[in-house]
Parts: structure tokens; sequence; C-alpha cells
């Protein structure tokens, strides 16, 4: 809660767990930095994840 870990990272990226694979991944702010996107490491299952007006507080997850 509140680490700044990823500060110097050239794209941000969220950490998620893919309950299809139960493994945790990461997926990339896309270039219009209107949604995380990534793919299930496993499976390759794609994921995507809307970033909301305020942006989000969550870390964390979970790709169903
Ligand atoms: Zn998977």
């Amino acid at each position: 809660m509140g680490e700044e870990e990823t500060k110097r990272e050239p794209r941000k990226y969220l950490g998620i767990y893919f309950e299809c694979c139960n493994v945790y991944g990461r997926v990339y702010q896309n270039k219009d930095k209107t949604a995380y996107s990534g793919f299930c490491p496993r499976c390759m299952r794609r994921v995507s994840i809307k970033v909301g007006e305020g942006g989000t507080n969550q870390r964390f997850f979970k790709a169903y």
C-alpha cells in the first residue's frame, strides 16, 4: 500500500492474478493510457482493465 517501487518503470503496469491458471502476472498500460492489457503467461488468455476516471487505487486485479 502506497509503495512506489514502480516509479522508475518506463511503462506502468499492474500486478494481476489470473484465475484461469492460478498464476500472478503483469499487465502493462496501453499507449493511450486508457487501460492495462496483457496476456496470461500460461494460456495466453487476453485481459484488459480499464483505467477509471480518477485512476485506480487497486494494485492487484483478478482476471476471470
Ligand atoms: Zn490462464
